[in-house]
């Protein structure tokens, strides 16, 4: 039998960001297919989608070959925070070295347009502020948190060379940090990591001063980013950022989140952990242009639906 809806393989389709992808997919009448070996995504995250006779899962480690017939692929698996992807580092490099050849190979197999969830880690401690996508940034290579940075940043060299030595049409997306509902409430990230303590009346856990900056993309404008940029024609094949510029220091995460739950938690601080990055804000006048894409939820918009589905979750 023979379909015209585009089938979509979404690995890590079972996570954070996944989750949310693959619900903006179905909902764009596309076929989906997640693929997910539940490290650190859940089945509780798809549950929902179960029953959609468009989606299927699979439970799959995409270190080993993959053998489907799909028309796209997001390439999303891979643990994303600091405590996941440093409880297994080799693992790691694995996932996303040995995971992007597989996924490339059956790329090039079916002839599908395959999407590389890259992220700003590859900028390391940037030097250079705002990041833009020309900064080939400063990474330690063999730091802790190397497992992650350098498998992303091979995973990109892997993808561009199937692009110029195998015409594999692709799409890299630099993701910079990205929170809301579905965030893990174990994987230690900042955002999960403050609401969960501030609905428990724990210390907040600041590491460092909390002067150290980052911007904080809602997932709903982050996953309208990833679709806009698998639409786009075969000339552009990035790497985009994608974040939201807004900058906020720890310390102003902190003030914010305690204020929005009207917790009585006090913080705390804790040592820096080794090769924090200093500072992290996306310039995003790439995916401007290419995508006439920007973020439209603000922060606090977002604090406060991310903070409601904790209450409601796990309180
Ligand atoms: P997540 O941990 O919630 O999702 C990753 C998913 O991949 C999980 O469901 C996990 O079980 C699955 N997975 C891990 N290893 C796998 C393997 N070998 N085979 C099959 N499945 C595997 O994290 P997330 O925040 O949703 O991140 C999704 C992607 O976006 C990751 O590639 C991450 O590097 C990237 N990213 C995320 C952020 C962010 O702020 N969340 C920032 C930059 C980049
Ligand atoms: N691969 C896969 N699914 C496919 C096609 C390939 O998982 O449908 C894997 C396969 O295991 C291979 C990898 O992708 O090791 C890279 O494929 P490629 O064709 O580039 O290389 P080769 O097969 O020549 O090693
Ligand atoms: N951080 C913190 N307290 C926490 C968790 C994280 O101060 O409980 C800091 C962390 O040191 C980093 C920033 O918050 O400077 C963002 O950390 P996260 O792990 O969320 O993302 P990443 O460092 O990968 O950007």
């Amino acid at each position: 039998m023979t379909s015209t809806t585009e089938r979509v393989l979404v690995t890590g389709g079972a996570g954070f960001i996944g989750s949310h992808l693959c619900e903006r997919l179905l909902a764009a009448g596309k076929e989906v297919l997640c693929v997910d070996n539940y490290f650190t995504g859940a089945r509780s995250n798809i549950a929902h989608l179960l029953e959609n006779p468009k989606f299927e899962a699979v439970r799959h480690d995409i270190t080993f070959p993959l053998y489907v017939e799909v028309d796209e692929i997001y390439n999303l698996a891979c643990p994303a925070s600091p405590v996941h992807y440093q409880f297994d580092p080799v693992q790691t490099t694995k996932t996303s070295v040995h995971g992007a050849i597989n996924m490339l190979g059956l790329a090039k197999r079916v002839k599908a347009t395959i999407l590389q969830a890259s992220t700003s880690e590859v900028y390391g401690d940037p030097f250079v502020h705002p990041q833009r996508e020309d900064y080939w940034g400063n990474v330690n290579p063999i730091g802790p948190r190397a497992c992650y940075d350098e498998g992303k940043r091979c995973a990109e060299t892997l993808f561009f060379d199937y692009n110029r030595q195998h015409k594999v049409p692709i799409k890299v997306a630099r993701i910079f940090n990205t929170y809301g509902p579905r965030m893990n409430p174990n994987d230690g990230r900042v955002v999960s990591n403050f609401i969960v303590q501030a609905l428990k009346g724990d210390p907040i856990t600041i590491y460092g001063d909390g002067s150290q900056t980052r911007s904080f993309c809602y997932v709903d404008d982050l996953v309208e980013g990833l679709h806009r940029l698998m639409e786009t024609d075969g000339t552009v094949t990035g790497p985009v950022n994608l974040g939201n510029p807004g900058e906020f220091t720890i310390l102003e995460l902190a003030e914010t989140v305690i204020r929005m739950t009207g917790s009585r938690s006090r913080i705390e601080r804790h040592p820096l952990p080794q090769d924090d990055p200093r500072q992290r804000k996306p310039d995003i006048a790439k995916a401007n242009a290419y995508l006439k894409w920007m973020p439209h939820v603000p922060l606090e918009e977002g604090l406060e639906r991310t903070i409601a589905y904790f209450a409601k979750t796990y309180f």
